[in-house]
């Protein structure tokens, strides 16, 4: 945890609302992650761009050694300005086109289909370019159906049940299937469940006869609030390793174990600070509005998150009950009923739990600026994106006057 000190200290400096990003959280998260699997020959973290995208971060993860995961061709894009291979690039988009597809296989990075008809098409066209593929090994992980990716009616993966017409659109076209993929989900509470969905994913991989790597997805869960439960990476690199290590053994070659967690890498290294502009008693309660909305973190808006907030100017004071709720002409509400140290206008409020799906999610609703992001890195602050200005909101609009327009002539 970052000291209150030095994020009031960075709230001073680069001003409000603002992000702040720890370098040393995340790198701590990476190694937790790659140690607990030092056991297998060939690992790849491949990060996943869409939590927190911002050039340094991804830079920052090249440096770890971390490939990327990607779901654009942007983001591919961006992966390969910050300096990354586009081999150590994985693309896993869902209902995009042939041609993005195409474009992207051209920029080198490598394919993840999750598609039946995409994958025939790819295959006639592009025999040559190996493919991963994403299955849905139709695995409930985790209880908010939101962010499970793996149940039989998610639109993600092919089913594992159409596995023999895979296996014959591989066949015909004559391509390589060189990976085969699963990402159940963002939430997965449980290892068993985990090791469950990776069983199926193995029978799969069995009948693949060219694989270099089975890519495990993500859905390592980070605590949010008091007493979440987190998932035990230790205890699960060791029961996977084994069963991974019996795979290679009998499949005959020794594969590349990968994953692509986003959550995990940069969540809690994040905050979200902005100041209380008002203090506000109704008759039910007590509004604490800081000066941002849901345009700068739509979490608990949109999932029901529960980022926990504390109050980085008034550590020592007595806790008292708020709902925390922005500026936004809308209900939108951070917190309801959260216990925190007393507050007061002008107060700077940390937001937990704000590295992942946060700044990446940032609107110009009700026309405010997204905000600057910041990195704590060897023990000092360096800005990496400088909030928006008015003329960013205006930048890309065609204004037409109106009163030298003509008429069309009839
Ligand atoms: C979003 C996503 C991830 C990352 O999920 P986290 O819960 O943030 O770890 C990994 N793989 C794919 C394909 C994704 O879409």
């Amino acid at each position: 945890m970052m000291k209150n000190e030095t994020l009031l200290n960075i709230a001073n400096e680069f001003g409000n609302p603002v992000y702040v990003y720890d370098a040393h959280k995340i790198e701590a998260q990476y190694k937790r992650l790659s140690s607990a699997f030092n056991k297998v020959k060939n690992v790849k973290i491949n990060y996943a761009v869409k939590a927190l995208s911002n050039i340094s971060i991804l830079k920052f993860m090249n440096k770890l050694g971390a490939g990327l995961d990607t779901v654009s061709i942007q983001e591919v894009k961006l992966g390969i300005v910050a300096g990354f291979k586009p081999e150590d690039i994985i693309y896993t988009p869902n209902g995009v086109s042939l041609h993005e597809i195409e474009e992207v296989a051209k920029l080198g990075a490598q394919i993840n289909i999750d598609n039946l008809v995409i994958l025939e098409q790819f295959g006639n066209a592009h025999p040559d370019v190996p493919v991963c593929i994403r299955i849905n090994p139709h695995v409930m992980a985790g209880g908010n159906t939101n962010i499970s990716v793996g149940h039989i009616d998610s639109k993600f993966g092919i089913s594992i049940h159409q596995t023999p017409h895979i296996l014959r659109i591989v066949k015909n076209t004559g391509m390589r299937i060189n990976g085969i993929h699963m990402h159940t989900g963002s939430d997965i509470l449980d290892i068993e469940v985990f090791l469950y969905a990776s069983e199926i994913l193995f029978e799969t991989a069995k009948q693949f006869k060219d694989l270099d790597f089975i890519d495990f997805g993500s859905g390592f869960k980070v605590p949010y609030k008091r007493g979440d439960i987190e998932t035990d990476i230790e205890e699960f690199g060791e029961k996977l390793t084994t069963r991974f290590k019996t795979f290679c053994k009998n499949y005959g070659k020794e594969l590349t174990l990968a994953f692509e967690p986003g959550k995990f890498l940069v969540s809690e290294a994040g905050y979200f600070l902005t100041k209380v502009n008002a203090v506000k008693q109704t008759t039910s309660t007590v509004f604490a509005q800081v000066d941002s909305g849901f345009n700068h973190l739509i979490r608990p808006m949109l999932y029901g998150s529960q980022h926990e907030i504390i109050n980085i100017s008034n550590e020592d004071g007595k806790e008292r009950f708020y709902s925390v709720v922005g500026y936004i002409c809308e209900t939108d509400t951070f917190a309801n009923n959260r216990r925190i140290k007393e507050i007061k206008e002008g107060d700077i409020l940390a937001f937990k739990n704000a590295g992942a799906y946060c700044f990446t999610m940032a609107s110009n609703y009700n026309s405010r600026y997204r905000p600057a992001e910041v990195l704590w890195y060897n023990d000092k602050a360096h800005l990496i994106r400088k909030q928006e200005t008015f003329d960013d909101l205006l930048a890309n609009q065609q204004i037409i006057e109106f009163n030298t327009l003509s008429k069309a002539n009839k």
